[in-house]
C-alpha cells in the first residue's frame, strides 16, 4: 500500500521515457547489433544430443508471455512528448513509427499461434555479491533466468543458491572451481567437479542440476569423450549462441554489454552473462537488455535438460585426452543415468535422521541393499577417511570408528580401548568408491535394522 498515485504517475512517465529510448536505440543500433552477432556466431555442433525427459528436470519450463510495451506506437507517441524529451516531436514520432514497424517485422509473422521468439538469460560463475542485484532486477521485471553456478561459490553462499531457487530460476552446473587446467586435463577430473557441485546444490535445494555448462564453453575444451560420457550419464551440455562480451576483459562497461547482448532477429537466444564477482556492470546492463528484448516481442524462458541443447562443435584444438577405462565408465557413468530415471529412491531412517539415496545411488544385490560408504556416512553427519595402500576406508560416526576393508572383505569396529570386533562383509571397491551391504554397515556401527519396506514411491529402511 506504499505506492501513491504520484509515484504511479512517475513510474509511468519513466516507463514512457524508457520505451522511447529503446526505440531510438533500436533504430540506430539495429544493423550494428546484427552484424556483431553474426561475427560472434559460434560453430554449432551438428546432430546435437537429444536429451531425455525425466522427473528430475530442473523446474518446469517457466515460460512467460510478456507484453511488449514499446511496440504499441500510440502508447509510445503519447508518452514521449509528455516526458518533454523530444525536441522535435514530429520527427521523433516518425522515427518511432519506423521503429515500431521494424519491431513488428522482427517479431516475425503476426500469427499469434506461431512460436514466440524466446530469450534465455544465463548467468555464469556465481553466486557472488553481484547475484542479489541480478535477482532484484529479474524480480522487478518478472523475468526468469538460468544460473550456471560454481560449486565453490555455492558452498560459500548457500543462501544465494536458495534465493535463486526460491525465486523460480533454473540452476545449472558450471563445475566446482572453474580451473581450466584441472578441468581439461582429462575427463575424470571434469567429472569429479560436476559431481562435487551437484552434491553442493543438492544439499541446498534437494535437486540435482542436469544442465552443465563448461567453463569457457566447450569449444577448444571438450573432446568427443566429454560430450559422450556426460550425455550417457544423463546430463545436457549447454553452450550459448549470443555472448554479451561481459567477460572479454575486466570492467566491460554496461553500454557495451547491452549492445553485444542484442540479437533481435534470432528466434531462440541463449545469452551468456556473468554474475560472478566483478560483474557489477552486467547487473547494471540487465534492465536495458530485458527492456530491449521485451520490446522486440521476446518471451523469457528458463533452460531445462529436455530442451534441444546449443553445443559448439569439437575442434581440432581440443586434442583427445586419455579416455577413462571401461571399468571406470561402468562404475561411474552407467549408474549415474539412473539418478534421473524412473526408479525409486531408498530412504534410510536412522534414529531421528533421514537420508535419501536416489535411484542410481544404491544397488540391490542378492536381495541386499548395497550402498556407497562415503555418500551414506557423510549425509548422516559422519566422516570418512581413505587408506589407499590398504584399500580401506575408516568411518567415524556417532562416536564409533569402523574400518571397511575391500582387500580382506571385512568390517572392523575399533573400540575406544583398542579392542577389535571384525565381521565378514562384501566390501567392494568400485571405481574409486567403497560400496558395502547397508545391513552390515548399520549393524557394525551400532544401528541394527528394525524394518524394511517397499511402497510404490520408495524403498525405506529403518534402523535403531
Ligand atoms: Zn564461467
Amino acid at each position: 500500500m506504499k505506492g501513491s498515485n504520484k509515484s504511479l504517475i512517475r513510474r509511468n512517465a519513466v516507463r514512457g521515457l524508457i520505451a522511447m529510448a529503446v526505440m531510438l536505440c533500436a533504430l540506430t543500433g539495429w544493423a550494428g547489433a546484427q552484424s556483431l552477432n553474426e561475427r560472434k556466431a559460434n560453430p554449432l555442433q551438428a546432430g546435437a544430443a537429444v536429451p531425455v525427459l525425466s522427473k528430475n528436470n530442473l523446474p518446469a519450463d517457466v515460460m512467460q508471455d510478456l507484453s511488449a510495451p514499446a511496440v504499441n506506437p500510440a502508447a509510445a507517441v503519447t508518452a514521449a512528448p509528455r516526458a518533454g524529451q523530444a525536441s522535435d516531436t514530429g520527427s521523433a514520432i516518425a522515427a518511432q513509427r519506423d521503429v515500431a514497424a521494424e519491431v513488428q517485422k522482427a517479431k516475425g509473422k503476426a500469427d499469434p499461434k506461431a512460436d514466440p521468439k524466446t530469450v534465455y538469460l544465463t548467468f555464469d560463475d556465481g553466486p557472488s555479491n553481484v547475484t542479489p542485484e541480478v535477482l532484484e532486477v529479474l524480480r522487478d521485471e518478472g523475468v526468469k533466468a538460468t544460473f550456471f553456478v560454481l560449486g565453490q561459490q555455492a558452498k560459500s553462499h548457500p543462501e544465494l543458491i536458495n534465493a535463486i531457487w526460491e525465486q523460480g530460476h533454473a540452476i545449472g552446473n558450471h563445475t566446482y572451481n572453474h580451473n581450466y587446467h584441472d578441468l581439461y586435463s582429462g575427463f575424470t577430473e571434469f567429472w569429479k567437479q560436476i559431481k562435487q557441485t551437484e552434491e553442493a546444490v543438492r544439499e541446498i535445494t534437494g535437486i540435482r542440476p542436469r544442465l552443465v555448462r563448461a567453463p569457457g564453453g566447450t569449444y577448444g575444451h571438450f573432446d568427443a569423450t566429454y560430450f559422450e560420457l556426460l550425455k550417457e550419464a544423463g546430463y545436457t551440455v549447454m553452450d550459448w549462441n549470443v555472448d554479451s562480451g561481459d567477460s572479454r576483459r575486466k570492467g566491460v562497461p554496461a553500454a557495451e554489454i547491452i549492445r553485444e547482448s542484442l540479437s533481435l532477429q534470432a528466434s531462440r537466444v541463449i545469452l551468456l552473462l556473468h554474475d560472478g564477482a566483478g560483474h557489477a556492470e552486467s547487473a547494471k546492463a540487465l534492465p536495458q537488455i530485458i527492456a530491449r528484448y521485451k520490446a522486440a516481442g521476446y518471451r523469457f524462458g528458463v533452460l531445462d535438460a529436455a530442451q534441444e541443447p546449443v553445443q559448439f562443435r569439437v575442434s581440432a584444438s581440443a586434442a583427445a585426452r586419455i579416455k577413462p577405462s571401461d571399468a571406470w565408465i561402468a562404475s561411474n557413468i552407467t549408474p549415474n543415468a539412473g539418478l534421473f530415471g524412473p526408479g525409486k529412491p531408498l530412504i534410510l531412517e536412522v534414529g531421528k535422521q533421514e537420508v535419501k539415496l536416489d535411484p542410481g545411488e544404491y544397488r540391490i544385490r542378492k536381495g541386499q541393499y548395497v550402498v556407497p560408504l562415503r555418500a551414506v556416512i557423510e549425509r548422516l553427519g559422519g566422516r570418512v577417511g581413505w587408506d589407499t595402500v590398504n584399500r580401506s576406508g575408516s568411518v567415524w560416526w556417532n562416536g564409533r570408528e569402523v574400518s571397511a576393508d575391500a582387500g580382506n572383505k571385512r568390517l572392523t569396529l575399533i573400540s575406544g580401548d583398542g579392542t577389535l570386533v571384525t565381521r565378514e562383509s562384501d566390501v567392494e571397491l568400485i571405481g574409486s568408491a567403497l560400496w558395502l551391504p547397508l545391513r552390515d554397515l548399520l549393524e557394525e556401527s551400532g544401528h541394527p535394522l528394525l524394518e524394511v519396506k517397499v511402497t510404490a514411491e520408495e524403498r525405506r529402511v529403518k534402523a535403531l
